[in-house]
């Protein structure tokens, strides 16, 4: 069916003109001065590591289909809580912009070969990646209610993302959408290695 997979295209491209809008900082914006819902569900959404990462859980679900379709976008926000308590706690995780941006590029590739794992294989990938996503913001979260809120919002985002990706990557289940979702995964990986190469 053209009809849907010029449809694909021109969102994957629309996606990859908004990323490179968003992208003028390309290395982790860092740390928000404020928190809240909005603060948190705003912050995915305001620079490319994560919410290249989120979409790419998503269209990797979508592409391992079977148990990970609902697997890797429950695994990754429940890893990045994890994460996020961890810094929370003050434990010490070494390479945490190189993990993020490692997670864009090798999400990319995953996308770009549609590598295909078991459900635990692949769940163990995306958990490692969460725990940096999550981890980057927990340290610098002030403790109280709106730290509180501010993660449910980052959650939130976190999981409209992973469905957007799961969307498109479902949607793109014809042949010819299929193989715009793997050229989409080069570009993920492409701007996953430019961060790398910043973040290294
Ligand atoms: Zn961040």
């Amino acid at each position: 069916m053209p009809h849907l997979s010029v449809k694909t295209c021109g969102r994957l491209s629309a996606l990859a003109v908004a990323a490179l809008g968003i992208g003028s900082a390309l290395a982790h914006p860092g740390h928000p001065d404020a928190f809240g819902f909005n603060d948190g569900f705003a912050h995915p959404f305001s620079g490319l590591d994560h919410l290249l990462a989120m979409l790419a859980v998503g269209l990797w679900a979508a592409q391992n289909k079977r148990s990970a379709l609902w697997l890797l976008p429950l695994v990754f926000p429940l890893m990045m809580v994890a994460g996020a308590l961890l810094a929370f706690a003050g434990v010490a995780l070494p390479g945490v912009e190189t993990g993020i941006a490692a997670s864009v590029a090798v999400l990319g590739l995953l996308i770009a070969f549609a590598i295909r794992m078991p459900a635990w294989a692949s769940a163990a990938v995306v958990s490692v990646f969460a725990v940096f996503h999550g981890y980057a913001h927990g340290s610098e979260l002030p403790h109280g209610a709106s730290a509180l809120w501010y993660g449910v919002g980052f959650v939130a985002a976190t999981a409209l993302l992973h469905l957007s990706g799961l969307a498109i990557g479902l949607v793109a289940g014809q042949k010819m959408a299929a193989q715009a979702v793997r050229v989409g995964g080069i570009a993920i990986a492409a701007i996953g290695g430019y961060l790398l190469s910043g973040a290294l």
